[in-house]
């Protein structure tokens, strides 16, 4: 089944477009973090970040730099979240590979809180040992 990007990439959903071009589609988030939130979404449908070619990541995110200037210049955002969610586990929705650019201003409460973790004496140690590429 088409995820809803497919259609609105397809124009069968409507969409307020930023920016397109052979590779990405960026538009506005229906239902934005803050407003001006944007979804660099890629043309061709790849479930997650680890699916999609690296040729394609690359140009997204030189797309997505170019968003956070905008939204800079435009909107007089101080900063921007840019995320990925990667995998429902973390909290994806749409199974097709989106780069948030969220524009940011000084105490607007937004901060993603998420709860941090301790490491107990010693696990630092051995998740680096797991990690280690
Ligand atoms: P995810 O959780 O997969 O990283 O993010 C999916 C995003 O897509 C959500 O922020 C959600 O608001 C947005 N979204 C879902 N359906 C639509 C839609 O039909 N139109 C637009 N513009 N955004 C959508």
């Amino acid at each position: 089944m088409a995820t809803v990007f497919e259609m609105i990439i397809n124009g069968d959903i409507p969409s307020t477009r930023l920016y397109e071009d052979d590779q990405c589609l960026v538009i506005l988030d229906i239902n934005p973090i803050s407003k001006g939130h944007a979804l660099v979404i890629s043309k061709k449908c790849y479930p997650t970040f680890t699916d999609i070619p690296m040729e394609t990541l690359s140009h997204m995110m030189e797309v997505a730099r170019k968003i956070d200037q905008k939204q800079r210049d435009a909107l007089k955002a101080e900063g921007t979240n840019i995320m990925i969610n990667n995998s429902p586990a973390s909290g994806q929705e749409v199974p097709h590979l989106h780069i948030h650019v969220i524009p940011r201003f000084s105490g607007d409460g937004k901060t993603p809180a998420f709860p941090k973790e301790k490491y107990a004496e010693g696990e630092m140690a051995v998740f680096g040992d797991l990690l280690r590429l």
